[in-house]
């Protein structure tokens, strides 16, 4: 579908025979190749730019490593920056507070908010051994409340008993007093989605997150959407303030850009990456298999 980079660059550095250091000449017009790939896998143009500057300072005057052709060195030169971009040594849920420890779910609708707060609560048990309470606070979408109460049977983890017309805010509080009684480790809100960011949205958000004070707020982001996400990312961290980033669909076919536009512009670590539908697909985030994809 996409060309990749190693077959767009080869064809520049096929020109040159020489070998030695890259010049300024050939990494500037390598660095336009780098650049159209990472417009074709979607990543955004404003981080795009920083990005391109970043690795061509890297990579002027760089040594061609031996074995390998100036075209396979300027992508091994942009693959280690856009890994150190993208990558975190923070892949770890923050449970850091006296439990129950909330953790906030946001992000559009149909990013995969309601199956990522379960394969979370699955992965806090099976491999923390903690006591995890999941709660639906999305009264908007038909059967959302009775999806995660699904997903949770699927996991064996409890969910909170769902009150019709019961509102988001007095959800949240009803969990964490839940919680609390039923000596639970962990309480993962899945707040509800839209279409698009809308100013009620973002104000019932930021009230839940008054409730639960959560150590974790976690923007739930598809890897296949494209540049919109950057809008949604920087909305919800300007508002909400963002601790990391669940992105979902890493095993769709898109190359995945949404993930280092995300990561640059909220500042906040990937912390993990869903695989599958099912609900033990999900995996710590490994920026160097998203770099690899985003490259193409
Ligand atoms: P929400 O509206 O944000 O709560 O999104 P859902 O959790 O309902 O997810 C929307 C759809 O995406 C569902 O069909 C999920 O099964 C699917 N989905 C979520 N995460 C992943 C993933 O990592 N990979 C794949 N292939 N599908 C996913």
């Amino acid at each position: 579908m996409f060309e990749s980079l190693q077959s767009r660059l080869g064809g520049i550095f096929d020109k040159l025979t020489k070998r030695g250091s890259l010049s300024e000449s050939d990494v500037s017009e390598a660095m336009r190749e780098v650049r159209v790939a990472l417009l074709e896998a979607d990543v955004a143009l404003s981080v795009v730019k920083d990005f391109v500057k970043k690795a061509k300072e890297k990579a002027i005057g760089e040594e061609v490593l031996k074995g390998i052709n100036p075209g396979q060195m300027v992508i091994k030169i942009v693959h280690d920056c856009m890994v150190e971009m993208l990558g975190s040594d923070d892949t770890a849920i923050n449970l850091k507070a006296v439990p129950p420890v909330a953790i906030l779910m946001v992000g559009l609708q149909g990013a995969g908010k309601t199956t990522t707060s379960a394969k979370i609560g699955l992965m806090l048990k099976k491999k923390e051994r903690k006591k995890v309470l999941l709660a639906s606070l999305d009264v908007y979408r038909p059967a959302a409340q009775q999806q995660l109460e699904v997903l949770a049977k699927q996991a064996e983890l409890n969910s909170l008993p769902i009150v019709f017309g019961e509102q988001p805010v007095a959800i949240a509080k009803r969990a964490m007093v839940e919680a609390r009684k039923g000596g639970y480790d962990v309480v993962i809100l899945d707040t509800a989605g839209r279409l698009h960011i809308d100013e009620k949205l973002m104000d019932e958000v930021a009230q839940v997150r008054d409730v639960a004070n959560p150590a974790e707020t976690l923007l739930v982001t598809d890897a296949m959407t494209g540049q919109d996400s950057v809008n949604v990312a920087k909305e919800f961290n300007d508002k909400i303030g963002i601790t990391g980033i669940a992105l979902t669909r890493v095993d769709g076919d898109a190359r995945g850009g949404a993930a280092l536009s995300m990561k640059e512009v909220t500042g906040a670590p990937i912390k993990v990456m869903g695989v599958g539908e099912k609900i033990n697909e999900l995996e710590a985030f490994h920026a160097d298999r998203v770099a690899g994809r985003i490259l193409g």
